[in-house]
Protein backbone atom coordinates (compact mmCIF):
# COMPACT_ATOMS: atom_id res chain seq x y z
CA UNK A 1 0.00 0.00 0.00
CA UNK A 2 1.25 3.42 -0.53
CA UNK A 3 2.96 5.04 2.21
CA UNK A 4 0.93 8.64 3.32
CA UNK A 5 2.54 11.45 4.43
CA UNK A 6 3.73 11.43 8.41
CA UNK A 7 5.37 13.27 11.15
CA UNK A 8 6.59 10.83 14.46
CA UNK A 9 7.79 11.90 17.58
CA UNK A 10 10.35 9.10 19.51
CA UNK A 11 9.10 8.86 22.95
CA UNK A 12 11.89 9.96 25.67
CA UNK A 13 11.04 7.22 28.24
CA UNK A 14 13.73 4.95 29.12
CA UNK A 15 12.06 1.16 29.19
CA UNK A 16 14.07 -1.86 30.96
CA UNK A 17 11.66 -4.73 30.41
CA UNK A 18 12.47 -8.20 31.59
CA UNK A 19 11.61 -10.94 34.25
CA UNK A 20 13.22 -9.92 37.39
CA UNK A 21 14.39 -6.49 36.12
CA UNK A 22 13.40 -4.58 39.59
CA UNK A 23 17.09 -5.16 40.72
CA UNK A 24 17.79 -2.59 37.90
CA UNK A 25 16.02 -0.01 39.94
CA UNK A 26 18.32 1.17 42.22
CA UNK A 27 21.19 1.72 39.06
CA UNK A 28 17.99 3.55 37.03
CA UNK A 29 17.32 6.24 39.58
CA UNK A 30 20.74 7.07 40.13
CA UNK A 31 21.16 7.33 36.28
CA UNK A 32 18.91 10.28 37.15
CA UNK A 33 21.39 11.58 39.63
CA UNK A 34 18.38 11.34 42.36
CA UNK A 35 18.97 10.23 45.79
CA UNK A 36 15.63 11.01 47.70
CA UNK A 37 12.50 9.27 46.57
CA UNK A 38 8.57 9.34 47.28
CA UNK A 39 7.20 6.00 46.81
CA UNK A 40 3.93 6.05 45.74
CA UNK A 41 0.98 3.10 45.62
CA UNK A 42 -2.68 2.18 45.97
CA UNK A 43 -3.82 1.69 49.71
CA UNK A 44 -4.54 -1.71 49.45
CA UNK A 45 -1.14 -2.58 48.21
CA UNK A 46 0.82 -1.16 50.78
CA UNK A 47 1.76 -4.55 52.62
CA UNK A 48 3.35 -5.33 49.01
CA UNK A 49 6.16 -2.42 48.74
CA UNK A 50 8.35 -4.38 51.06
CA UNK A 51 10.74 -5.84 47.96
CA UNK A 52 11.31 -2.29 46.90
CA UNK A 53 11.70 -0.47 50.12
CA UNK A 54 14.49 -3.19 51.11
CA UNK A 55 15.96 -2.61 47.61
CA UNK A 56 15.99 1.23 48.06
CA UNK A 57 17.41 1.35 51.51
CA UNK A 58 17.80 4.93 52.34
CA UNK A 59 17.12 6.07 49.09
CA UNK A 60 13.29 5.86 50.14
CA UNK A 61 12.71 8.92 51.79
CA UNK A 62 8.86 8.69 52.28
CA UNK A 63 5.58 6.68 51.68
CA UNK A 64 2.28 7.66 49.96
CA UNK A 65 -0.27 5.07 49.78
CA UNK A 66 -3.09 6.97 49.06
CA UNK A 67 -3.49 7.20 45.23
CA UNK A 68 -7.05 7.09 43.81
CA UNK A 69 -8.43 6.47 40.48
CA UNK A 70 -8.96 9.67 38.39
CA UNK A 71 -6.64 11.67 40.19
CA UNK A 72 -8.93 14.45 42.57
CA UNK A 73 -7.45 17.30 43.89
CA UNK A 74 -7.20 16.92 47.43
CA UNK A 75 -5.50 13.19 47.47
CA UNK A 76 -2.95 15.53 45.09
CA UNK A 77 -2.21 18.69 47.49
CA UNK A 78 -1.83 15.90 49.95
CA UNK A 79 0.87 13.75 48.15
CA UNK A 80 2.39 16.96 47.15
CA UNK A 81 2.50 18.08 50.74
CA UNK A 82 4.44 14.87 51.83
CA UNK A 83 7.25 15.06 49.10
CA UNK A 84 7.82 18.59 49.99
CA UNK A 85 8.25 17.55 53.53
CA UNK A 86 10.31 14.89 53.14
CA UNK A 87 12.26 17.09 50.16
CA UNK A 88 11.93 14.28 47.46
CA UNK A 89 13.91 14.56 44.70
CA UNK A 90 12.08 11.34 42.33
CA UNK A 91 8.52 10.22 42.20
CA UNK A 92 8.66 6.42 42.12
CA UNK A 93 5.27 4.73 41.34
CA UNK A 94 4.57 1.15 42.36
CA UNK A 95 1.25 0.13 40.34
CA UNK A 96 -1.37 0.77 38.15
CA UNK A 97 -2.42 3.56 36.29
CA UNK A 98 -3.81 5.50 39.55
CA UNK A 99 -0.45 5.58 41.09
CA UNK A 100 1.37 6.63 38.02
CA UNK A 101 -1.90 9.55 37.66
CA UNK A 102 -1.05 10.79 41.25
CA UNK A 103 2.85 10.97 39.99
CA UNK A 104 1.73 12.92 37.00
CA UNK A 105 -0.66 15.68 38.60
CA UNK A 106 1.94 15.89 41.10
CA UNK A 107 5.10 16.04 38.51
CA UNK A 108 2.81 19.33 37.27
CA UNK A 109 3.30 21.36 40.44
CA UNK A 110 6.61 20.35 41.90
CA UNK A 111 8.47 19.49 38.45
CA UNK A 112 9.94 16.18 39.76
CA UNK A 113 11.04 13.38 37.31
CA UNK A 114 9.07 10.11 37.49
CA UNK A 115 9.81 6.11 37.33
CA UNK A 116 7.47 4.22 36.97
CA UNK A 117 6.78 0.26 37.90
CA UNK A 118 3.73 -0.69 36.19
CA UNK A 119 2.18 -3.60 37.44
CA UNK A 120 -1.02 -3.63 35.66
CA UNK A 121 -1.71 -2.92 31.77
CA UNK A 122 -3.11 0.75 32.06
CA UNK A 123 -0.13 1.75 29.99
CA UNK A 124 0.07 5.14 31.64
CA UNK A 125 4.13 4.60 32.11
CA UNK A 126 4.31 5.56 28.48
CA UNK A 127 2.46 8.79 28.19
CA UNK A 128 2.28 12.31 28.64
CA UNK A 129 -0.93 12.20 29.16
CA UNK A 130 -2.55 13.38 32.92
CA UNK A 131 -6.12 13.43 34.37
CA UNK A 132 -7.27 15.64 37.24
CA UNK A 133 -10.54 15.59 38.55
CA UNK A 134 -12.09 18.54 40.25
CA UNK A 135 -15.71 19.21 41.10
CA UNK A 136 -17.09 15.87 39.09
CA UNK A 137 -15.46 17.12 36.26
CA UNK A 138 -12.15 14.50 34.19
CA UNK A 139 -9.61 17.24 32.95
CA UNK A 140 -7.49 15.57 30.93
CA UNK A 141 -4.55 17.24 28.98
CA UNK A 142 -0.65 16.54 27.77
CA UNK A 143 2.58 18.05 29.20
CA UNK A 144 5.80 16.65 28.51
CA UNK A 145 6.71 17.47 32.12
CA UNK A 146 4.80 14.14 33.15
CA UNK A 147 5.80 11.27 30.87
CA UNK A 148 8.20 9.26 33.38
CA UNK A 149 11.41 9.24 32.81
CA UNK A 150 12.21 5.21 33.22
CA UNK A 151 9.61 2.61 33.46
CA UNK A 152 10.78 -0.64 34.57
CA UNK A 153 8.24 -3.36 33.26
CA UNK A 154 9.40 -6.66 35.69
CA UNK A 155 6.52 -9.29 34.80
CA UNK A 156 7.22 -10.69 38.07
CA UNK A 157 5.78 -7.75 39.99
CA UNK A 158 2.13 -8.68 37.81
CA UNK A 159 1.72 -12.44 38.51
CA UNK A 160 -0.59 -11.31 41.65
CA UNK A 161 -2.57 -9.02 39.88
CA UNK A 162 -6.62 -10.55 40.32
CA UNK A 163 -7.41 -11.69 36.67
CA UNK A 164 -10.68 -9.48 37.03
CA UNK A 165 -8.57 -6.46 37.53
CA UNK A 166 -5.82 -7.75 34.43
CA UNK A 167 -8.53 -8.44 31.60
CA UNK A 168 -9.95 -5.02 31.77
CA UNK A 169 -6.35 -3.18 31.97
CA UNK A 170 -5.81 -5.40 29.31
CA UNK A 171 -8.70 -3.65 27.41
CA UNK A 172 -7.85 -0.52 28.03
CA UNK A 173 -4.57 -0.80 26.93
CA UNK A 174 -6.27 -2.35 23.34
CA UNK A 175 -8.74 0.36 23.57
CA UNK A 176 -5.14 2.88 23.28
CA UNK A 177 -4.30 1.15 20.34
CA UNK A 178 -7.57 0.69 18.54
CA UNK A 179 -8.34 4.43 18.73
CA UNK A 180 -4.76 4.58 17.66
CA UNK A 181 -4.84 3.06 14.41
CA UNK A 182 -7.40 5.63 13.46
CA UNK A 183 -5.69 8.61 14.61
CA UNK A 184 -5.39 11.63 12.54
CA UNK A 185 -1.54 11.90 13.26
CA UNK A 186 -0.51 8.06 13.17
CA UNK A 187 2.28 6.45 11.65
CA UNK A 188 3.56 3.59 9.83
CA UNK A 189 5.24 3.31 12.84
CA UNK A 190 2.58 3.34 15.47
CA UNK A 191 0.57 1.39 13.65
CA UNK A 192 2.92 -1.61 14.20
CA UNK A 193 2.93 -1.04 17.45
CA UNK A 194 -0.84 -0.96 17.86
CA UNK A 195 -1.64 -3.97 15.72
CA UNK A 196 1.36 -6.03 17.35
CA UNK A 197 -0.10 -4.58 21.09
CA UNK A 198 -3.25 -5.90 20.37
CA UNK A 199 -2.36 -9.05 18.88
CA UNK A 200 -0.33 -10.03 21.73
CA UNK A 201 -2.88 -8.78 25.14
CA UNK A 202 -6.02 -10.54 23.16
CA UNK A 203 -4.08 -14.09 23.22
CA UNK A 204 -2.13 -13.41 26.32
CA UNK A 205 -5.31 -12.11 28.11
CA UNK A 206 -7.14 -15.76 26.93
CA UNK A 207 -4.26 -18.01 28.20
CA UNK A 208 -4.11 -16.01 31.67
CA UNK A 209 -7.70 -16.44 32.14
CA UNK A 210 -7.12 -19.77 32.22
CA UNK A 211 -4.29 -20.03 34.28
CA UNK A 212 -3.50 -16.58 36.18
CA UNK A 213 0.48 -17.27 36.71
CA UNK A 214 1.22 -18.23 33.44
CA UNK A 215 4.51 -16.36 32.73
CA UNK A 216 4.62 -15.96 29.07
CA UNK A 217 0.35 -15.16 29.25
CA UNK A 218 1.48 -12.62 31.72
CA UNK A 219 4.75 -11.41 29.81
CA UNK A 220 2.84 -11.49 26.50
CA UNK A 221 0.39 -8.74 28.19
CA UNK A 222 3.03 -7.03 29.69
CA UNK A 223 4.94 -6.42 26.37
CA UNK A 224 1.44 -5.76 24.93
CA UNK A 225 0.83 -2.45 27.49
CA UNK A 226 4.00 -0.95 26.92
CA UNK A 227 3.20 -1.31 22.87
CA UNK A 228 -0.47 -0.33 23.19
CA UNK A 229 0.65 2.36 26.08
CA UNK A 230 3.20 3.84 23.21
CA UNK A 231 0.39 4.33 21.24
CA UNK A 232 -1.42 6.42 22.86
CA UNK A 233 1.59 8.24 24.53
CA UNK A 234 2.47 9.09 20.47
CA UNK A 235 -1.15 10.12 18.95
CA UNK A 236 -4.35 11.80 19.93
CA UNK A 237 -7.50 9.41 21.41
CA UNK A 238 -11.37 9.89 19.62
CA UNK A 239 -14.64 9.29 20.74
CA UNK A 240 -14.36 6.43 22.62
CA UNK A 241 -11.70 7.78 25.25
CA UNK A 242 -13.37 10.77 24.97
CA UNK A 243 -16.88 8.66 26.16
CA UNK A 244 -14.77 6.64 28.99
CA UNK A 245 -13.43 10.18 30.54
CA UNK A 246 -17.20 11.32 30.60
CA UNK A 247 -18.70 8.50 32.59
CA UNK A 248 -15.49 8.00 34.62
CA UNK A 249 -14.90 11.53 35.56
CA UNK A 250 -18.78 12.76 35.70
CA UNK A 251 -20.51 9.44 36.46
CA UNK A 252 -17.28 7.36 38.50
CA UNK A 253 -17.86 4.60 36.34
CA UNK A 254 -14.56 2.12 37.09
CA UNK A 255 -11.49 3.41 34.55
CA UNK A 256 -10.87 0.01 32.63
CA UNK A 257 -13.99 -1.98 33.14
CA UNK A 258 -15.82 1.27 31.33
CA UNK A 259 -13.28 1.00 28.53
CA UNK A 260 -13.59 -2.94 28.04
CA UNK A 261 -17.66 -2.55 28.05
CA UNK A 262 -17.70 0.29 25.95
CA UNK A 263 -15.11 -0.47 22.88
CA UNK A 264 -17.10 -3.01 21.13
CA UNK A 265 -19.67 -0.13 20.86
CA UNK A 266 -16.96 2.58 19.44
CA UNK A 267 -15.31 0.77 17.22
CA UNK A 268 -18.81 -0.53 15.58
CA UNK A 269 -19.59 2.81 15.56
CA UNK A 270 -17.10 4.27 13.77
CA UNK A 271 -15.58 1.31 11.51
CA UNK A 272 -17.44 2.33 8.30
CA UNK A 273 -15.57 5.64 8.41
CA UNK A 274 -12.09 4.05 8.96
CA UNK A 275 -12.16 0.62 7.11
CA UNK A 276 -8.29 0.64 6.96
CA UNK A 277 -7.82 0.61 10.76
CA UNK A 278 -10.72 -2.02 10.56
CA UNK A 279 -8.68 -4.27 8.57
CA UNK A 280 -5.79 -4.08 10.76
CA UNK A 281 -7.49 -4.33 13.80
CA UNK A 282 -9.26 -7.51 12.59
CA UNK A 283 -5.62 -8.99 11.57
CA UNK A 284 -4.53 -8.44 15.21
CA UNK A 285 -7.96 -10.26 16.32
CA UNK A 286 -7.79 -12.60 14.17
CA UNK A 287 -11.10 -12.17 12.05
CA UNK A 288 -11.87 -11.04 8.66
CA UNK A 289 -14.47 -8.32 9.47
CA UNK A 290 -16.72 -7.08 12.32
CA UNK A 291 -14.00 -5.92 15.04
CA UNK A 292 -16.80 -4.64 17.06
CA UNK A 293 -18.30 -8.13 17.01
CA UNK A 294 -14.81 -9.71 17.87
CA UNK A 295 -14.09 -7.31 20.58
CA UNK A 296 -17.49 -8.21 22.05
CA UNK A 297 -16.66 -11.75 22.09
CA UNK A 298 -13.87 -11.55 23.32
CA UNK A 299 -15.46 -9.25 26.19
CA UNK A 300 -17.17 -12.59 26.85
CA UNK A 301 -14.74 -15.15 26.61
CA UNK A 302 -12.64 -13.18 29.10
CA UNK A 303 -15.68 -13.23 31.75
CA UNK A 304 -15.80 -9.22 31.69
CA UNK A 305 -18.98 -6.79 32.20
CA UNK A 306 -20.56 -6.08 29.07
CA UNK A 307 -22.94 -4.06 30.36
CA UNK A 308 -22.92 -0.60 31.46
CA UNK A 309 -25.78 -0.66 33.41
CA UNK A 310 -23.94 -3.31 35.87
CA UNK A 311 -21.24 -0.84 36.24
CA UNK A 312 -23.22 1.51 38.08
CA UNK A 313 -24.61 4.06 34.88
CA UNK A 314 -28.00 4.76 35.85
CA UNK A 315 -30.56 4.89 32.65
CA UNK A 316 -31.30 8.65 33.60
CA UNK A 317 -27.48 9.50 32.94
CA UNK A 318 -27.64 8.28 29.36
CA UNK A 319 -28.78 11.92 27.99
CA UNK A 320 -27.01 14.12 30.30
CA UNK A 321 -23.64 11.69 29.58
CA UNK A 322 -24.36 12.14 25.42
CA UNK A 323 -24.72 15.78 26.41
CA UNK A 324 -21.22 15.86 27.91
CA UNK A 325 -19.62 13.87 24.98
CA UNK A 326 -20.89 16.30 22.64
CA UNK A 327 -19.87 19.58 24.85
CA UNK A 328 -16.34 20.16 23.41
CA UNK A 329 -15.38 19.64 19.53
CA UNK A 330 -12.61 16.65 19.19
CA UNK A 331 -11.60 14.74 16.30
CA UNK A 332 -13.26 11.25 15.17
CA UNK A 333 -13.43 9.80 12.26
CA UNK A 334 -17.44 9.97 12.33
CA UNK A 335 -18.59 13.01 12.61
CA UNK A 336 -19.69 14.03 16.08
CA UNK A 337 -23.74 13.57 16.48
CA UNK A 338 -25.86 13.42 19.78
CA UNK A 339 -28.16 11.07 18.30
CA UNK A 340 -25.94 8.36 17.10
CA UNK A 341 -23.70 8.94 20.26
CA UNK A 342 -27.20 8.40 22.62
CA UNK A 343 -27.70 5.15 20.59
CA UNK A 344 -24.24 3.93 20.80
CA UNK A 345 -24.73 4.43 24.77
CA UNK A 346 -28.03 3.06 25.02
CA UNK A 347 -27.15 -0.04 23.25
CA UNK A 348 -23.73 0.05 25.73
CA UNK A 349 -25.85 0.06 28.58
CA UNK A 350 -28.12 -2.82 28.11
CA UNK A 351 -24.76 -4.93 27.06
CA UNK A 352 -26.60 -5.72 23.79
CA UNK A 353 -24.04 -7.08 20.68
CA UNK A 354 -22.45 -3.86 19.09
CA UNK A 355 -24.33 -2.33 15.65
P1 LIG B 1 -5.51 1.09 39.24
O1 LIG B 1 -4.18 1.70 39.16
O2 LIG B 1 -6.57 1.84 39.98
O3 LIG B 1 -5.37 -0.38 39.82
C1 LIG B 1 -6.53 -1.20 39.95
C2 LIG B 1 -6.45 -2.01 41.24
O4 LIG B 1 -5.45 -3.01 41.10
C3 LIG B 1 -6.06 -1.19 42.46
O5 LIG B 1 -6.88 -1.59 43.53
C4 LIG B 1 -4.62 -1.59 42.71
O6 LIG B 1 -4.27 -1.48 44.07
C5 LIG B 1 -4.59 -3.02 42.24
N1 LIG B 1 -3.30 -3.51 41.74
C6 LIG B 1 -2.48 -2.90 40.85
N2 LIG B 1 -1.44 -3.69 40.57
C7 LIG B 1 -1.58 -4.83 41.30
C8 LIG B 1 -0.81 -6.04 41.42
N3 LIG B 1 0.28 -6.26 40.69
N4 LIG B 1 -1.27 -6.98 42.26
C9 LIG B 1 -2.42 -6.80 42.96
N5 LIG B 1 -3.18 -5.69 42.87
C10 LIG B 1 -2.77 -4.72 42.05
O7 LIG B 1 -6.13 0.78 37.79
P2 LIG B 1 -5.58 1.02 36.31
O8 LIG B 1 -6.64 0.47 35.44
O9 LIG B 1 -4.20 0.55 36.15
O10 LIG B 1 -5.54 2.60 36.17
C11 LIG B 1 -6.69 3.40 36.06
C12 LIG B 1 -6.34 4.87 36.12
O11 LIG B 1 -5.30 5.15 35.22
C13 LIG B 1 -7.48 5.79 35.75
O12 LIG B 1 -7.52 6.90 36.61
C14 LIG B 1 -7.15 6.21 34.34
O13 LIG B 1 -7.70 7.45 33.99
C15 LIG B 1 -5.66 6.22 34.35
N6 LIG B 1 -5.04 6.00 33.03
C16 LIG B 1 -4.28 7.00 32.53
C17 LIG B 1 -3.64 6.84 31.31
C18 LIG B 1 -2.78 7.95 30.79
O14 LIG B 1 -2.07 7.81 29.83
N7 LIG B 1 -2.78 9.10 31.41
C19 LIG B 1 -3.77 5.63 30.61
C20 LIG B 1 -4.56 4.62 31.15
C21 LIG B 1 -5.18 4.81 32.38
Amino acid sequence: PAIADFTYQASATRVVFGAGSLCSLRSEIERLGRSRVLLITTAGRRDDTRAITELLGALCVAHFGDATMHTPADVTQRACEAARAANADLLLTFGGGSTIGLAKAMALQLDLPIVAIPTTYSGSEMTPVFGITEQGVKRTGRDDRVLPRTAIYDVDLTLGLPVEVSVASGLNAIAHAAEGLYARDGSPLTSLMAEEGIRALASGLVALRARADDLAARTACLYGAWLCGAVLGSVGMALHHKLCHTLGGSFNLPHAQTHAALLPHSIAHNAAHAPEAMALLCRALGVTHDAGGALHRLNLTLGITTALKDLGLQQADLARAADLAVQNPYWNPRPIERGPILALLENAWSGAVPV
